[in-house]
């Protein structure tokens, strides 16, 4: 067991704190990873402030790991000390369910295991995120990162870019797809920047009008104020496909009447609260609301391929581990521009 510098919350209204965790010793097919950087996601923040129920205490979130393998288990075949890796959102499964096999582990029938606020397979308890100095992952859920892109970048491609790159891929997303891309956030930046790569006709979806300059930096061609009745007006039943990455509770319907006739509104966008959407909103224009949850372990390691190859990373804001609350609080009043990623030399 190693004894590892974290942060935690140690209750839904308490801020997070220094605290030490255990690491184990790294088992045969383990890899232990030094932590460089961590994404901060709002799924740490929904987590952390028990906003999604279930956060079992003290909690470290993150789940946007990227840094160096400092020892592999006497097994291990994929990695060796040095190499420049990633942790996402999932740290096991059981690989032996229909999901399983198909790459599909985050819906593993006997239940995934996140990286944080999970529950360890072999009864070891609860899991601990990347808020700390370093991590132990089994080497089937570690990801290979390339060296050629900047790695406080790379570490939001680990969920933001993944949960965005799925779905589009899903929906077979390309050249004379019109995409829009609701709510500009650390997902809804990845997913303009992806769906404009993949050669969509991208508009950006925002309530805040100072955010439009920045979307057409990220590649977004055309930029709505939702709150602006008539640039709403404009794009009524235009979308083929419409992601929402909201974080807060917000009306489908408004954004159903954007989509065409057989327009699909994906949902990674997790709200607290149920949505009530009348089926007459959807029978008309024969139109579907869909979800998305990240995505499974190869096709995380395409995504990041994927972007070493075309060039895309995160727009970071980086931080000291001690500014996370008030990063969170920054992230509530949607002042992220685009991402924040914690320095570990910080902590
Ligand atoms: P974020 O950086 O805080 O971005 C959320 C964006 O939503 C904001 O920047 C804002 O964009 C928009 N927004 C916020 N409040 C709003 C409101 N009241 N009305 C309309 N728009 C609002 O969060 P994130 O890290 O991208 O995460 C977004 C959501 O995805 C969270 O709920 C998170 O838990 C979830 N998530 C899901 C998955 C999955 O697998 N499905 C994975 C990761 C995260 P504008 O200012 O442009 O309007
Ligand atoms: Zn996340
Ligand atoms: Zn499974």
């Amino acid at each position: 067991m190693a004894s590892t510098k974290s942060y935690a919350a140690q209750a839904a209204t308490s801020p997070l704190a220094p605290w030490t965790i255990n690491r184990r010793d790294p088992k045969p097919h383990d890899v232990q990873i030094e932590i460089k950087y961590c994404g901060v996601c709002h799924s740490d923040l929904h987590t952390a402030r028990n906003e999604w129920h279930g956060t079992v205490y003290p909690c470290v979130p993150g789940h946007e790991i990227v840094g160096k393998v400092t020892a592999v288990g006497s097994h291990v075949t994929k990695y060796k000390e040095g190499d420049t890796v990633g942790v996402g959102c999932l740290v096991d499964s059981c690989r032996e369910c229909d999901n399983c096999k198909e790459g599909l582990e985050q819906f593993c029938s006997n239940g995934m295991v996140g990286t944080y606020n999970g529950q360890e397979r072999d009864g070891s308890g609860n899991t601990y995120g990347g808020y700390s100095k370093s991590i132990v992952v089994h080497e089937d859920f570690v990801l290979s990162v390339s060296d050629k892109l900047p790695l406080e970048a790379v570490a939001p491609l680990l969920c933001a870019g993944i949960t965005t790159y799925s779905p589009l891929r899903h929906w077979k997303i390309g050249k004379g797809h019109k995409v829009a891309v609701l709510g500009l956030g650390g997902l809804g930046h990845m997913g303009v920047k992806l769906a404009v790569s993949m050669g969509a006709d991208v508009t950006m979806l925002s309530h805040t009008a100072s955010k439009e300059k920045d979307a057409a930096r990220l590649g977004a061609h055309h930029f709505v104020l939702t709150s602006d009745a008539e640039q709403v007006k404009k794009v009524a039943g235009s979308f083929d496909f419409i992601l929402d990455t909201v974080s807060a509770d917000h009306d489908y319907n408004f954004y159903l009447g954007l989509l065409s006739t057989n327009g699909v509104m994906v949902c990674v966008g997790a709200p607290p609260s149920p949505a009530q959407v009348p089926a007459f909103n959807l029978i008309f224009g024969r139109k579907s609301i869909a979800g998305s949850l990240i995505g499974g372990i190869p096709e995380t390691q395409e995504m990041l391929d994927y972007c070493a190859e075309h060039n895309i990373v995160s727009d970071i804001e980086l931080i000291a581990m001690k500014d996370i609350n008030e990063a969170y609080e920054r992230m509530l009043k949607g002042d992220v521009r685009y991402r924040f990623v914690i320095d570990m030399a910080t902590l």
